[in-house]
């Protein structure tokens, strides 16, 4: 088997469930693991490449991303466990609070709080890769199981003030769904339309749609685009009324894509 010494670290998606996405950071010989949810698809893709486990990170409690972690330590032995504040994540040897730079295998790892989707959600940005579980999707975002429209939009706009020419690396398959629902609110975008193109192509020979450029989130994406004339339309159109803040249109947005 090849085994890279080089210190080069890359990024793979190991596919679990129905459409999860678990992230495994690795150089060849030491792996770093984004919300494991299912320890079998993890533990496979590090044995087939005699990888060693170093660090699982957390971004929320939910079980697909949770679920594999208290495996992967009787696996592996001891393994940090990273993640925020919140009894619900089992096993955390290491609390990640809002501010942190955690300083791991691959490098410094910065924690940033995204309530919203949960009230402790943590995304993780290292080198030019946000890891940010399901609070923002590709063409899309977390539903707001725990948060208010005022902290998931709030967490989306920090998401999304991050520099463009970084990957968002999200924890699910939704890109086509929610690319139907982007249409409907957002129709005439250019960008939209022909990322949609795109998108499709790449499903169609089952190809992964993330990672995701976080420019052509925030030209395509219509939770990033509240203060769009065109999506504050829309939103209106859906609610019958006049929608005041960029909130507003986002709770709308939110509501809306749930019955969608
Ligand atoms: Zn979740």
């Amino acid at each position: 088997m090849m085994r890279s010494n080089s210190g080069l670290w890359q990024v793979e998606a190991v596919p679990a469930f129905q459409d999860n996405y678990l992230w495994v950071l690795h150089d060849g010989a030491q792996a770093v693991v984004v919300d494991p949810g299912d320890a079998t698809a993890i533990a496979t893709f590090l044995r087939a490449r005699k990888l060693a486990l170093r660090s699982i990170l957390c971004t929320h409690h939910h079980a697909d991303h949770i679920g594999g972690v208290a495996d992967l330590q009787a696996q592996f032995g001891p393994v940090e466990v990273i993640g925020p504040e919140d009894a619900r994540i089992p096993g955390r040897t290491q609390t990640a609070l809002d501010g942190d730079v955690l300083t791991l295998a691959p490098g410094e790892f910065r924690v940033l709080a995204v309530p919203g989707h949960t009230l402790s959600h943590v995304a993780y940005c290292w080198r030019d890769r946000l890891f940010c579980g399901d609070t923002l999707f590709a063409l899309g975002c977390g539903r707001m199981f725990e948060g208010t429209p005022e902290q998931l939009h709030g967490s989306l706009m920090r998401l999304a003030n991050l520099p463009g020419e970084w990957w968002v690396h999200c924890a699910h398959e939704y890109t086509l769904s929610n690319l139907a629902f982007a249409l409907a609110v957002d129709a005439d975008n250019p960008a939209l339309q022909q990322r949609g193109q795109q998108e499709r192509a790449r499903r169609q020979v089952g190809r992964a749609t993330v990672p995701s450029l976080l420019s052509a989130e925030r030209a395509t994406n219509p939770f990033l685009r509240c203060t769009a004339p065109a999506v504050i339309a829309a939103a209106e159109d859906w609610a019958g009324s006049v929608l005041p803040s960029p909130v507003a249109v986002f709770a709308a947005l939110r509501t809306w894509k749930n019955t969608f």
